[in-house]
């Protein structure tokens, strides 16, 4: 078995391409052309990960990715924007995808990527087989987190995370107490090496997000940031 990517994109040449490349990767791939065939996609396909085109006929990326936070929260979505000036959309709190490229990106960029969260994740179809660890479900301060089950609640009410703000928690609890540099969260977690490590300000908006769902006060805060070398996970 492989890992599912469903990708879903209008522009036939991409859509092609990243089939081909993804499948050359031994992905098990399917694809949309535009918003109403990738939200059927999701239900009968049931990928682990999503490239999203934002400009789609019939059903915007937007709309889609809301869909499915919705119908399958696990699900790990990129999206595929044109301008950079949309990412911080795209990342924000009510459409909530986890990673983007700017067209046009580096497809060696993107294949790393999804390299990264995929040998991370638990393949769909084979989720309830996997070993229990200890670390699956985690409480503290006003936070249960369930790291399997992608669920989490604040104060007991549903909290609503995306798939990437799971595994940057999940990164923060094992590393608890201890500084946590942004360089290791980009090596760990998005798959860069030293040579095509970004500027911190990718991470430094997901924080940004993060704290806005999971922090109550500013006097304890949870995420404390160490200048110049990155965070800690006070809790
Ligand atoms: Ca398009």
């Amino acid at each position: 078995m492989s890992h599912k990517i469903l990708i879903v994109e209008d522009e036939e040449l991409i859509r092609f391409g990243l089939q081909e490349n993804l499948e050359m990767e031994n992905y098990t791939v399917e694809t949309a052309e535009d918003g109403e065939m990738a939200i059927e996609k999701i239900d009968s396909f049931k990928p682990d990960l999503v490239l999203l085109d934002l400009m789609l006929p019939k059903k915007s990326g937007i709309e889609v990715c809301r869909v499915i936070r919705k119908k399958r929260p696990q699900t790990y979505i990129i999206m595929l924007t044109a301008k950079t000036d949309e990412t911080s959309k795209v990342l924000g709190l009510e459409i909530g995808a986890d990673d983007y490229v700017t067209k046009p990106f580096s497809l060696m960029e993107l294949l790393a990527r999804i390299k990264a969260f995929l040998r991370r994740a638990p393949e769909a179809s084979s989720v309830a087989e996997t070993a229990s660890e200890d670390d699956d479900i985690v409480e503290f301060a006003d936070l249960r987190i369930d790291f399997k089950k992608f669920e989490a609640t604040k104060n007991n009410e549903p909290l609503k995370l995306a798939a990437k703000e799971f595994e940057i928690l999940k990164y923060f609890w094992q590393h608890r107490g201890e500084v946590i540099k942004r360089d290791d969260l980009l090596k760990n977690l998005w798959g860069y090496t030293s040579e095509t490590m970004p500027t911190t300000r990718t991470i430094d908006n997901y924080i940004a997000n993060l704290r806005k769902k999971i922090e109550v006060n500013s006097t304890t805060p949870k995420i404390i940031t160490i200048p110049t070398v990155g965070y800690k996970f006070n809790v």
